[in-house]
């Protein structure tokens, strides 16, 4: 038979799974000993049973009798007794803490009798009311589905009325008429009188916990975060301690350590004569851990030799529930705790100097995420600031400028050079252009995976988002933050997409010290120090090798100090536009063989000193150039300007000839879908003198490199190969080419020939394509629009929110590799290409060769490198060492 309940001191910290997070660690702390007040935990295993079939499983009721007479027992108590009372609290606890699940009820086992009884036993009728109108009103609000408006509205009433806003100020009789006042809204609110029997109130409570797990918020966290959907939680009932019993009772929270900086020494809150939420809700002022010495030593001494005991024996910062009733302590919750990106490298380095882990082990504590958080310009920590609102850190980033309320005002404000964060209510494609000039992008309503949310993240631009205290008025220009200021069109606001948070006017943007330090400043900062000893740890384990995407020498000079280990990808592309542009229309419009010759023998020199300049930044490293790949149509003008340009010269009677040319070029390229037209290997295979040229340029720099004494590494790559004869036809070609180049220099030329893999047809037909490359680099961006047939230009921001929300993809496949569609032609492509040639190199270069996840499935599939772009270097750094321990 199925156990469904067990008790406190009947399992671990590692049952999380069965026992919630909150169960299997209050079970840890009972089974060190440590004062926890006793209970039973019912299992995540009856929550399933119970939401797939409609009721309670057989046999629930039963066990929960058992333990509850069990805890009756060893509190000499019965649970809602009239004479003296076994309260107990009923809390929820799934693996993950989930907000919009239920919360916690206390005090359960109080009725208009056992209250008089708690009252006498207490000789403090206060406390006993206090208790009762708690109760009322977290049951009727959270078990009974009462907006819990309507009780903080009656307390707050109250309270005006005797002139105070302190809750301590109530004196009994007003407590009496709270209550009275709460079963009146129960039976008004939820049609049914608040259920007096104490066993009723347990049962009710345990099945609201239950049914939360299925609330729409809880189901959309769970969306968000990637938390499975048929976990269930579980729920932990409690005997009651009373931190509401006058002002030697009260309740708190600690950390082990600072989780915002990540200092070492404790670090917490405490509140006097409270209950519960109290202390977080910011009803009164708490007091620190150091005051709560002066108040009672002897508890404060055991809590701090508690939290010694804790953080050894969890290995790390734990975050502490605790109550202390008349000079007692009581443990009430303790979990390892959620911390800042600066707190986890640095509490991770403190705690291997300490002995408590090793470099390994702090290696897994910190993420790439975090250290990409590091890396964001932030706003000065040492500044003034004044808090608007705080709303969902949607994409990260400190940005200051003046609000808009409208795309059109931002895109105008933005031309004339202003900075601007534009605020909606949430955006929709039209907005698209005023996010684009926008510095920020800041919402009132939608959570991560809203439109602006998932536009802002593609376009790494700051976004705050769902900032429900924000009252969004577009018409009239403003917003106005609820029951305080109004901000208008025009005023300079400030929004940390890392936080959420929003400030009033501009406040200081500093550069992260993180990237002060790679760019080769002297820089005093224990983050940086942490840091740069766990990057140095993830580049002793790892066995994936990172490099970059850089086009221009500065770019790879910068990339390598941050520790970049060749380039992956250098796109050859730019190098065609600006001046140049002029010879590449040459080029198209030529009439014969010796224009265009002309026209490439103009652009073979500029070429060469570019990749001369790009050999000499990653001297002695390996440079994967790419040659031209984007169809040709995007280096002339706009087929309509030119049309309107033309009609215009010939009513003026002069029209050129070269325009005409022009407009023929590019009538006859222009294309429907261009991104699967004429591009990468076609446009070489078309135009050859085109790839010979840049293959040409490509080694006559690297025979100058030699002739300098550098050691230069070319990789020549062809884009869009399909199949091996497209290949073959190029490979040829340049062949010759290096043949002619190294007549003419002298110089015996190294360097290696190969492709990118970003078309189904080529993973399928790697095996083949393998035997006439010498390396393969994934281009993922293009192989997940080839694969789910979209185009990332279109899709991101018409109708990927959706798709998101509904549940089609969990992140973006463009954001992190969809391993199961593309991650298998990934896989499909590296075993075929293997066993073909075993020593074929193998690389990713799309946007996810610097996204973690991505990262850890190139290591597994067995990929040589990463490339990314160069500010994500340290973190593909620390994720390829993260994957290898
Ligand atoms: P949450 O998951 O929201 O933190 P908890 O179940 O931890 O909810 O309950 C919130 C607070 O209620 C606790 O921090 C504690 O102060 C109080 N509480 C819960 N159970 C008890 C109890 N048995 N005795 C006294 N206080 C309790
Ligand atoms: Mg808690
Ligand atoms: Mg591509």
């Amino acid at each position: 038979m199925t156990t469904y309940v067990h008790d406190f001191s009947d399992g671990d910290k590692d049952q999380k799974d069965l026992l919630g997070g909150k169960g299997a660690n209050l079970a840890e702390m009972t089974n060190l000993g440590l004062p926890v007040p006793p209970g039973f935990t019912i299992t995540t295993e009856a929550c399933r049973a119970y939401l797939a079939a409609g009721h309670e499983p057989d046999g629930l009721a039963d066990e929960v009798s058992a333990h509850l007479a069990t805890l009756e027992a060893a509190m000499g108590r019965r649970l809602g007794d009239p004479a003296d009372p076994l309260l107990v609290s009923v809390r929820s606890g799934a693996k993950f803490s989930m907000p919009g699940m239920m919360e916690t009820v206390l005090n359960i086992g109080l009725n208009d009798e056992s209250v008089v009884g708690l009252a006498a036993q207490s000789d403090d009728e206060r406390f006993a009311t206090d208790s009762y109108r708690r109760l009322l009103q977290m049951f009727g609000s959270t078990v009974l589905g009462i907006e819990s408006e309507v009780f903080a509205e009656a307390h707050d009433a109250l309270k005006k009325e005797r002139g105070t806003v302190e809750d301590l100020d109530l004196g009994v009789d007003d407590l009496r008429a709270l209550v009275a006042t709460y079963k009146k809204a129960i039976l008004e609110h939820a049609g049914r009188e608040f259920p007096q029997d104490p066993r009723e109130q347990m049962d009710l409570a345990v099945r609201a916990v239950f049914d939360s797990w299925n609330t729409d918020r809880a189901v959309l966290y769970r969306r968000q975060e990637q938390i499975p959907e048929d976990l269930g939680t579980a729920v932990n009932i409690q005997a009651m301690v009373f931190g509401n019993r006058g002002m030697s009772s009260g309740s708190g929270v600690c950390f082990t350590r600072d989780p915002a900086s990540g200092a070492q020494g404790v670090y917490g809150d405490y509140l006097q004569n409270a209950q519960g939420e109290d202390v977080v809700a910011g009803i009164r002022n708490t007091v620190s851990l150091a005051d709560l010495a002066d108040l009672d030593r002897t508890s404060h001494d055991e809590l701090l030799a508690i939290m010694a005991t804790l953080e050894k024996h969890y290995r790390d910062m734990c975050d502490i529930e605790f109550t202390i009733e008349r000079g007692k302590l009581w443990m009430l919750q303790t979990r390892v705790g959620k911390r800042t990106p600066e707190a986890a490298f640095r509490i991770a380095v403190h705690m291997v100097d300490e002995g408590l882990i090793d470099l390994d082990e702090a290696l897994r504590r910190v993420s790439g995420a975090q250290l990409a958080q590091l890396m964001f310009p932030r706003f000065d920590p040492g500044a003034e600031r004044t808090l608007l609102a705080t709303g969902m850190n949607a994409s990260p980033g400190a940005a200051v400028g003046k609000a808009v309320f409208d795309w059109g005002t931002a895109v105008e404000w933005a031309e004339r050079g202003e900075d601007v964060i534009l605020v909606r209510k949430e955006t929709s494609p039209d907005d698209l252009h005023g996010m684009v000039v926008a510095k920020g992008i800041l919402t009132s309503r939608g959570g991560k995976t809203s439109h602006a949310a998932v536009v802002a993240r593609g376009m790494g631009r700051t976004c705050v988002c769902g900032a429900e205290a924000l009252d969004v008025d577009t018409k009239e220009g403003r917003f106005t933050v609820r029951g305080g200021k109004t901000v208008h069109e025009g005023d300079l606001i400030s929004i940390d997409g890392s936080t959420g948070e929003i400030f009033d006017g501009a406040v200081p943007v500093v550069d992260s010290h993180v990237v002060r330090y790679f760019e080769g400043d002297d820089v005093d900062d224990p983050v940086v120090s942490a840091v740069t000893r766990l990057v140095e740890h993830a580049d002793s384990t790892r066995r994936l090798r990172v490099r970059t995407n850089a086009d221009t020498a500065p770019d790879a000079a910068r990339a390598r100090r941050f520790g970049a280990q060749g380039i992956g990808l250098c796109r050859t592309e730019h190098m065609f536009l600006g001046d140049r542009r002029q010879l590449v229309e040459d080029l198209i419009v030529a009439d014969d063989d010796a224009g265009q010759e002309a026209a490439l023998q103009a652009l073979l020199p500029l070429q060469r000193a570019d990749f001369t300049e790009i050999l000499e930044a990653m001297d002695g490293l390996p440079v994967t150039i790419r040659l031209i790949d984007p169809p040709l149509h995007e280096f002339l003008p706009d087929l309509t300007e030119l049309s309107v340009a033309m009609a215009v010269a010939d009513v003026r009677g002069h029209r050129k000839k070269r325009q005409r040319k022009l407009l023929e070029a590019v009538t006859r390229l222009h294309e429907q879908n261009p991104m699967l037209g004429l591009r990468g290997v076609r446009l070489g295979i078309v135009i050859p003198g085109l790839f010979t040229m840049q293959a040409r340029a490509i080694l006559e720099a690297t025979a100058a490199r030699v002739r300098a004494g550098g050691a230069p590494q070319p990789e020549i790559m062809i884009p869009l190969v399909a199949s091996v004869r497209e290949l073959d036809l190029v490979r040829h070609r340049i062949a010759d080419v290096a043949r002619d180049v190294a007549e003419e220099t002298g110089i015996d030329l190294a360097f290696k020939v190969g492709t990118m893999i970003e078309l189904p047809r080529a993973a399928l037909t790697a095996g083949q394509i393998a035997g006439s490359a010498e390396f393969f680099s994934f281009g993922t961006n293009d192989l997940t629009q080839m694969t789910w047939g979209f185009s990332r230009d279109d899709v991101e921001a018409s109708f990927f929110g959706t798709y998101l929300e509904q549940g089609v993809f969990p992140v973006s496949p463009f954001e992190s590799l969809d391993t199961e569609g593309v991650g298998s032609l990934v896989r499909t492509a590296v075993r075929l290409g293997r066993e073909a040639r075993p020593d074929l190199h193998l690389g990713v270069c799309g946007e996810h060769g610097g996204d973690p996840a991505s990262i850890h499935f190139f290591d597994e599939v067995g990929l040589d490198y990463v490339s990314c772009s160069p500010f994500r270097v340290p973190v593909a750094r620390l994720e390829a060492g993260r994957s290898a321990v």
